[in-house]
């Protein structure tokens, strides 16, 4: 009789173990993977490889193109121009305005190579540059600051966030932002940024999108 209790028991205890842990089904990502893989990415080189390819092509089609005296081309900044991937790393891939507000006013953000070759490249062929970012007006300074220090000392605009903007979407923002700039005269060649809110919408030429599996913004 106590053997069969014992039975029982196993069974009741066992039930709800395999049930949570069915083997067939299909799990969702583990956020320890997930960095894993970040990690992976950016130390493999295969980041910078998925760059490269990117910016062969975008070569190739500038090479078929020349400038005009109002021909613009627009910039994302985060994770497009500069890279906050050590940010990323120090906090482990966590996020919050606080600590975000303080790297910004540190200007640890460094250029990223190959946007910054493109934009030699454009530049010295007298294509305008405009930098459309999400960072809001309190950044603007040390953005601007942040910038300069990685060489992009040549633009014509950098547009920060209003702090009462911050209710509509990306895609809205920027591409009202980009409006404005077609209605001063310029003419957009191409837009290019690391997530699809900055290249969608209206006004943007050819669009390029660059790898981040850190974040999206909407
Ligand atoms: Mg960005």
């Amino acid at each position: 009789m106590k053997k069969h209790y014992s039975i029982i028991l196993i069974i009741l205890f066992t039930l709800p173990l395999w049930n949570g842990c069915d083997l067939n089904k299909k799990e969702i990502p583990n956020l320890a993977d997930i960095r894993a893989q970040i990690k992976e990415y950016h130390k493999s080189g295969k980041y910078d490889s998925d760059l490269n390819r990117i910016f062969n092509r975008v070569n190739l089609e500038f090479s078929k193109i020349t400038s005009k005296e109002n021909s613009l081309v627009v910039f994302d900044i985060d994770e497009t121009t500069l890279s906050n991937y050590q940010f990323g790393l120090d906090y482990d891939f966590g996020y919050n305005e606080q600590i975000w507000d303080e790297w910004v006013r540190q200007k640890k953000a460094v250029a990223i190579k190959q946007t910054k070759d493109f934009y030699d490249m454009i530049i010295s062929k007298g294509y305008k540059v405009a930098f459309i970012t999400g960072r809001n007006t309190n950044h603007y300074i040390d953005t601007k600051e942040n910038l300069i220090k990685e060489g992009f000392t040549v633009f014509d605009t950098l547009i920060t966030r209003r702090m009462d903007d911050l209710k509509s979407s990306a895609v809205t923002y920027k591409s009202n932002e980009r409006n404005k700039l077609v209605e001063k005269g310029y003419e957009i060649v191409a837009t290019i940024g690391d997530q699809y809110s900055d290249i969608l919408g209206t006004n943007h030429g050819m669009q390029v999108k660059l790898p981040n599996y850190q974040y999206i913004v909407n």
